[in-house]
């Protein structure tokens, strides 16, 4: 049997390995030339975490992962306004918690391809694929710049990210799936030697309204940094004209040296995209199937997109996996999406309960927020607080089903539901 997979992010990485590891014959496609190096802290927890350790990925994760003692909150003038001990929080969620730099994940599940019998997962770099067509026989992709080339597959497998061309394909426009949830986010490595020594091993986030900075010392004297700023415009992806850097220049100005440091150091086109879930009714058509943010992006609110894109990806290996002929592909991609699709719709539902306090819209929310985390410090409050910021999860993870912790401090203030489709 054999597939393409689009995009070698993290879902598709995993998705490409498991079927290798089945057997089945594989193409990887990345539009990039090389693993793309941009990124962010991620938290790493919920049903990733099972899931990797059950693929044997969790030690290479594990083996790459920053220990965070802390979450600070800073006003302006650098003072600590409340603080979460992470090591604590995380035992009260569940425990077993990763913090990775985005590209480290990814780094780990392209290195865990070599698991795989050399040959059966091919990996192409520099390969958009640019069209895509699939009917009862299979599906085939044609890469960009290469247009007599056409690859073959039996099924096709959408893992190209939040605003994927094989779901604008074969599903329909961003716009039916996309959901922005008012604000955009921006992501960037500077190095930095002084503040690197300054954050160390702490999140150091601003306590602000509308606007958050947030910063983490890495190894080599980088500083990583994540804003996130509330955008009201609607403009999805890359559309919002202008340079990004000027910006979050001006966005993120009057927050204190650290911040206006690191701004400095700003590359020209960081990261800089919508906060949205992708909500879709059915993943799968025919002989394409979406996996990772490509049709359940739960946002960085809920924390678990990493997390859920393995899950996803290695669920995905193991119902696909075992099948040997075209007639088995049909029922198992249904069975996939049954299987796969409340465990996302729970996490995009407490995604969208953390955007109130994640960004507070005012003084009065800011302060709440501060109580809360301050509250963590009493017994008994911090479980209840707990429960309340990772919900079910959380209780799953308390009676040993999972596992589960949060960075995103949120409280269940707003659930605004989105319909599918
Ligand atoms: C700022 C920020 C913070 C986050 N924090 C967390 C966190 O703390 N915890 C967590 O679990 N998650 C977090 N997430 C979410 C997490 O990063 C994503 O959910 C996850 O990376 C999705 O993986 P993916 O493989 O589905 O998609 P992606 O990582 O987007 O990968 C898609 C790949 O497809 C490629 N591609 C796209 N189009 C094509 C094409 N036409 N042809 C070939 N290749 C193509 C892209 O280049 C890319 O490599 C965060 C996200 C952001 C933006």
């Amino acid at each position: 049997m054999k597939a393409v997979v689009v995009g070698a992010g993290i879902a598709g990485l995993v998705a490409a390995r498991q079927l290798g590891l089945a057997g089945w014959d594989v193409e990887l496609c990345e539009k990039s030339s090389a693993p793309r190096s941009d990124g962010y802290m991620m938290d790493f927890f919920g049903p990733g975490v099972d899931a990797a350790e059950r693929i044997g990925l969790y030690p290479r994760l594990a083996a790459v992962s920053y220990h965070v003692e802390a979450v600070e909150y800073i006003d302006a003038a650098g003072y600590l306004t409340a603080s979460l001990d992470y090591d604590r929080f995380a035992r009260l969620a569940g425990g077993n918690v990763l913090s990775l730099l985005r590209p480290d994940m990814e780094r780990a599940a392209l290195a865990a391809l070599d698991d795989v019998d050399p040959g059966l997962v091919r990996v192409r770099y520099g390969a958009q694929v640019s069209r895509v067509w699939s009917d009862q026989d299979g599906a085939r992709v044609e890469v960009e710049g290469s247009p007599d080339v056409t690859l073959a597959a039996d099924v096709l497998i959408g893992a190209d990210g939040i605003h994927s061309g094989v779901r604008a394909q074969v599903f329909g426009p961003e716009g039916e799936y996309l959901h922005p949830l008012g604000m955009r986010a921006a992501a960037f490595i500077v190095t930095e030697p002084l503040l690197n020594g300054r954050f160390r091993n702490r999140f150091v986030l601003t306590d602000t309204v509308d606007r958050m900075a947030g910063l983490y010392n890495l190894r080599s004297d980088e500083v990583a940094a994540l804003m996130v700023y509330r955008d009201v415009t609607g403009a999805t992806g890359h559309e919002r004209s202008g340079s990004p850097r000027e910006r979050l220049r001006r966005e993120f100005a009057g927050l204190g040296d650290a911040v206006e440091r690191v701004l400095e150091l700003c590359p020209e086109h960081p990261y800089d995209d919508v906060v949205a879930q992708i909500v879709m009714p059915g993943w799968q058509k025919g002989r394409v199937v979406l996996v990772g943010d490509a049709c359940g992006a739960v946002s960085l609110l809920a924390g678990q997109g990493g997390s859920l894109a393995i899950a996803g990806a290695a669920l995905l290996g193991d119902i696909l996996g075992p099948v040997a002929s075209p007639k088995g592909i049909g029922p198992a991609l249904a069975e996939f999406e049954r299987r796969w699709g409340p465990v996302v719709e729970e996490a995009q539902i407490a995604g969208r309960r953390a955007a109130t306090s994640f960004l507070p819209r005012n003084r009065p929310q800011r302060f709440l927020r501060r109580w809360i985390i301050r509250a963590t410090h009493l017994p008994g409050i911090d479980r209840l607080v707990a429960r309340q910021i990772v919900g079910r999860i959380a209780k799953q993870a308390s009676r040993g089903q999972g596992r589960n912790q949060a960075k995103t401090i949120a409280l269940p203030l707003e659930t605004p539901p989105i319909h599918k489709g």
